[in-house]
């Protein structure tokens, strides 16, 4: 790279730290894609005279809110709840809302940050955001969860809209808190306003292939990445971290290519199936009874439940991170690369850390970034607000046969821009650079706003 752009990308980067101090996550999600655009810059100039880099991170919007409520034992609560709008050049606000005690402003903006080129990357028309609260859905009964969803949505419903901002779901916030927050926007607003949030049941305007899609996207782009090696997914053993929505329908279209997946994982430990997991069982563990994972183990004897442990410990020939943030370092990294894993497939967004990034990539296997290989949720999610436009429902196969052609769309671009920019096989490069180009392409022509 060029000195002069390099050492402008380090510039910009120090003022990302100084302006937004505490917040390594952010700083992370900045630095894995900056540290990309050199050559971009190079070939346009016009992109740094014009300062979109500085632009982009500085997020458009940000707001936060006291979100009061009151719990079955009558004690009050108070939490905190956050909207970022990072970027809206490409169409209206969109990402999830993440409900977990972990969540903080920095959280939200790396996810923001992600979801902008995401999205982007997705060539839906829609701009970036994410937002979500400290509030712990866990353990939590329905009650709880409706009240704090109300008085959540009670101060949100004045910033989003259908032309303006349009949440979703992510951690912590599923088809039951979607309902809530739907339902009482519906009330506030008078107005039955389908398009203003995605990932609705498909009984009230929710688009099927929805809840499926992260996951089964996922898997689609592992297909994509090992189709272009001659490979093929059939026969080989996979493990999926998480064991919520993203992972469950991964687990669930792999099984379908013939993959054996023998591990799966919750934030309290993992379970090792070396038969092959059975999906319904987790699916009753996690999606009925909302129990914890190592309950697997009541009905099949012969699986292993560690606490605590490290899932990556467990030999397979792909892997999927769909858990959370920075569950993947470096030493992780190297155990899966030296048991003979050949590709990763990031159903979470951010699961491998930058050091763990750059193993997979010195060892050449298939590395796909959540910001391609999970776009299937947030694409089809677009796919639901054109339904809602048109007043529409589109039946399962047509819905899937959409998402298949997008992270088709999403490998290809991400594969042939990395080639482009003689990066050959390198996802990481190939994604932001498609994102980013599309980005600034708008902004550039929108003028200094
Ligand atoms: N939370 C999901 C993501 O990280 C989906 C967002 C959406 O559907 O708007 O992409």
């Amino acid at each position: 790279m060029n000195a002069t752009i390099k050492a402008r990308i380090e510039a910009i980067f120090d003022q990302v730290i100084k302006r937004n101090p505490g917040e390594p996550e952010f700083h992370q999600a900045v630095w894995e894609v900056i540290d990309t655009l050199g050559p971009v810059l190079h070939k346009h100039p016009e992109y740094a005279e014009q300062k979109i880099i500085e632009r982009i991170c500085e997020p458009e919007r940000q707001i936060i809110f006291r979100v009061p409520w009151q719990d079955d034992r009558g004690e009050v609560q108070i939490n905190r709840g956050f909207r970022v709008g990072f970027n809206s050049a490409l169409g209206p606000y969109k990402g999830g809302l993440r409900f977990h005690p972990s969540v903080s402003l920095g959280t939200i903006k790396f996810l923001g940050f992600e979801q902008t080129f995401k999205n982007a990357l997705s060539g839906m028309p829609i701009g970036g955001a994410k937002g979500g609260s400290d509030f712990d859905p866990k353990n939590k009964s329905d009650g709880d969860v409706m009240r704090f969803c109300q008085s959540f949505m009670t101060e949100l419903y004045r910033h989003i809209g259908e032309f303006t901002d349009v949440p979703a779901g992510d951690i912590g916030v599923g088809a039951r808190e979607i309902g809530y927050l739907f339902g009482q926007y519906k009330r506030i607003t008078n107005r039955y306003e389908s398009g203003v949030i995605t990932g609705k049941s498909p009984a009230w305007g929710g688009a099927l292939v929805r809840r499926e899609a992260t996951g089964y996207g996922t898997v689609y782009f592992a297909r994509e990445m090992l189709n272009v090696r001659g490979v093929s997914l059939e026969g080989k053993t996979a493990v999926v971290s998480g064991s919520g929505n993203v992972a469950i329908y991964a687990i669930e279209k792999l099984q379908e290519y013939g993959v054996k997946v023998v591990a799966c994982s919750d934030s309290s430990g993992f379970i090792h199936d070396p038969d092959g997991l059975d999906l319904d069982t987790i699916k009753q563990i996690k999606e009925v009874e909302r129990g914890r994972i190592g309950a697997y183990r009541v009905t099949h004897k012969k699986a292993t439940y560690t606490a605590n442990g490290n899932i990556w410990d467990v030999p397979c020939d792909i892997a999927f991170p769909c858990a959370t943030q920075n569950e993947l370092n470096e030493a992780s990294a190297r155990t899966l690369v030296a048991n003979g894993c050949i590709a990763v497939s990031e159903g979470a967004n951010m699961p491998t850390t930058p050091e763990g990034v750059k193993v997979f990539l010195d060892a050449g296997i298939c590395y796909g970034p959540g910001k391609a290989a999970n776009a299937g949720g947030v694409a089809t999610s677009a796919l639901e607000m054109q339904q809602n436009a048109s007043r529409d429902a589109w039946s399962f196969e047509y819905t899937d046969k959409k998402l298949q052609n997008i992270m088709m769309d999403i490998h290809r671009d991400c594969y042939e821009t990395a080639k482009e920019y003689g990066l050959k096989n390198n996802y990481v490069a190939g994604a932001n650079i498609v994102g980013f180009r599309r980005v600034a392409a708008a902004m550039l022509a929108f003028g200094i706003i």
